[in-house]
């Protein structure tokens, strides 16, 4: 089959591969459509934080949905966005429904074929069936949208709260979203004038620099400023949740959260409960600025997406380009 390898530091190359070949407990997914994530970008680039990471060579690719082609009859042919973290499923992490802190864990992309692919083996336990009527490709947006649907639970209720969030990438817009889901009056800061067009296109409210206190922040981008703002931001008692994975050690002002008690979290990945909600959801999330591109032009798409050329939210590979892509109003 067709696969689009990471074979060096910036450089991406279809290349035949073996077709892959499923163990007990594990299926055949035909790939519809594959996200290109950030930390996938990041690793492309080798930024600091990053380059360890994501080591060449490199099957990539973690957001993703097809239809099953081989395993149990019960999901033979059915449209499926996967949960792509392969866990051990008996340390007390996974007994208790938060096997995304599993100490065995592994993620499909990394630690095993990736989905930048015609086919990637999953396991059974992965497969969460798409909704009815919803395109394929919008099952790759499931990941994603499960990271930012993980942040806002962490966050606690949000009816009515007032929340910033740092970033306008596709998790900052999918927090925003979210929270704005759960009832929250939602302001995205980016100094991007593109994200914050985008952003403010999809009906969220935006600003260049946060302003004024608010009950809670997420940080989506994870360097030195933003980790700063989001605390110094936080009304006193409020939660600032960190998502974005950038830079590893920041500054931190303890005195700025001990005296006015508030809180940090950390957000990593997603439970199961969390993946289905975002299964569920995946069909609503705004299809503005995504781009479906042809998997086969996908290292001119990862060059792009490393200059910082793109316009999208989102870019979306897709093995079949431009037979899926008409399933979309926004195609390219
Ligand atoms: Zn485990």
């Amino acid at each position: 089959m067709q696969a689009l390898m990471f074979q060096e530091r910036r450089r991406m190359e279809m290349r035949e591969v073996d077709a892959p070949f499923p163990g007990p407990g594990e299926a055949i997914v035909e790939v519809a459509a594959c996200g290109v994530c950030g930390s996938d970008l990041e690793g492309y680039v080798g930024t600091p934080g990053m380059a360890d990471r994501r080591v060449p060579p490199l099957l990539l690719g973690h957001e993703f949905a097809g239809t099953v082609l081989e395993g149990p009859d019960e999901w033979l042919g059915r449209a499926v966005a996967i949960h792509p973290l392969v866990t051990d499923g008996s340390c007390r992490f996974c007994r208790s429904g938060r096997r995304y802190l599993c100490p065995n864990r592994e993620l499909i992309g990394l630690n095993r074929p990736g989905a930048l692919a015609q086919q990637v083996v999953v396991p059974l336990s992965g497969l969460h069936a798409l909704p009815e009527g919803v395109p394929q490709w919008r099952g790759a947006l499931a990941e994603p949208l499960a990271v930012a649907v993980h942040a806002v639970e962490l966050a606690g209720p949000l009816l009515e709260r007032e929340v910033l969030v740092f970033g306008g990438g596709a998790i900052g817009f999918f927090v925003a979203w979210a929270a704005r889901r759960a009832g929250a009056k939602v302001q995205v800061i980016d100094i991007s004038d593109t994200r914050r067009e985008q952003a403010a296109a999809l009906g969220i409210a935006s600003a260049d620099a946060p302003q004024g206190e608010v009950d809670v922040t997420f940080d989506t981008v994870g360097i030195e400023a933003t980790r700063a703002a989001a605390i110094t931001h936080l009304a006193p008692g409020g939660t600032a949740v960190f998502v974005g994975l950038h830079d590893d050690e920041s500054p931190f002002s303890f005195y700025g959260l001990i005296l006015q008690e508030r809180q940090v979290r950390g957000s990593y990945c997603y439970s199961d409960q969390d993946f289905a909600r975002a299964v569920s959801l995946c069909g609503e999330v705004p299809d503005d600025y995504i781009a479906h591109v042809p998997l086969q032009e996908g290292a001119s798409a990862f060059d792009a997406l490393a200059a910082g050329s793109s316009e999208y939210l989102k870019v979306l590979l897709e093995p079949d380009g431009p037979s899926l892509s008409e399933v979309s109003p926004t195609c390219t």
